[in-house]
């Protein structure tokens, strides 16, 4: 497989054309940013350990019967994935609440929620991500009321496939953040990725935080240890063996 032009080049990913017109490279780079990237900072073998993480997620994820844009790591951090026009929302779910929740409502920070939240930002960084609505999308015109219903309903089987794989390797799934797109035929599909970049994870023990939190608590000397910790977590030996890290 061939990388070829720069197609987009986002905060921490780049993607590139091939010689395949419905397949797109995607580069995980060591870029780690913080508000808005207002602040970023390059991390050793970040985008390599986010690459795998995601890519071993989106494997659990697809075997659960949610159809994603993976289709093969090529390299340690170099995805070959379907090529999908993304949908300007960020599906957020809250298992915990924590982070922007606790800073915009009155209620305590780490309160259970059950169920889970589902949220939608409008991914736009000139506005700041705002929060969405149905109506507010249908208004913009980025989704229908059909498109959103399944937005919600995949976002919420996303959770619950994770939050059983995360806690077999002892890790609570706090929230996250995840991106649909649509392939050539109109199909929603599960893109972007899903790693410490875009979840909350917790030690089930110790509540200790091991995802890009630390990063934007200004901790970045304990960054790249609680990804690695994850990735010893989640990905099993024999698939650690194939990868030089
Ligand atoms: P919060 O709204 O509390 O800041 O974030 C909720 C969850 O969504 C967290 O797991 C956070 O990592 C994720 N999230 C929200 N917005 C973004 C974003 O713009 N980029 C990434 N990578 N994750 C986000």
């Amino acid at each position: 497989m061939t990388k070829k032009d720069l197609i987009n080049s986002g905060k921490v990913k780049s993607v590139f054309t091939t010689d395949n017109d419905n397949e797109v490279l995607i580069e995980f780079r060591d870029d780690m940013t913080a508000g808005d990237g207002a602040r970023k900072e390059v991390m050793s073998k970040k985008g390599t350990y986010n690459a795998i993480i995601s890519s071993k997620i989106f494997q659990v994820l697809e075997e659960g019967g949610v159809k994603t844009q993976l289709i093969e790591l090529i390299k340690p951090n170099e995805m070959i994935a379907t090529k999908l026009e993304m949908i300007p929302i960020e599906v957020i779910i809250r298992n915990i609440a924590t982070g922007s929740l606790v800073r915009t409502y009155p209620i305590e920070d780490g309160t259970p929620l059950d169920p889970p939240i589902v949220q939608m930002d409008y991914k736009n960084d000139e506005f700041h991500d705002p929060m969405l609505n149905d109506s507010i999308i249908k208004a913009l015109g980025i989704a229908t009321q059909e498109e959103i219903d399944t937005l919600k309903e995949l976002a919420l089987k996303v959770n619950d496939i994770l939050r059983e794989f995360f806690d077999e390797a002892g890790i609570i799934l706090v929230d996250f953040k995840i991106e649909f797109g649509k392939d050539k035929d109109g199909n929603i599909v599960l893109g972007d990725e899903i790693s410490p970049d875009s979840c909350r994870l917790w030690d089930k023990e110790t509540l200790d935080m091991l995802d890009k939190e630390l990063f934007r608590k200004g901790k970045d000397d304990e960054v790249m240890e609680a990804y690695v910790e994850v990735y010893n977590r989640v990905i099993p030996d024999e698939e650690k063996a194939k990868f030089d890290l």
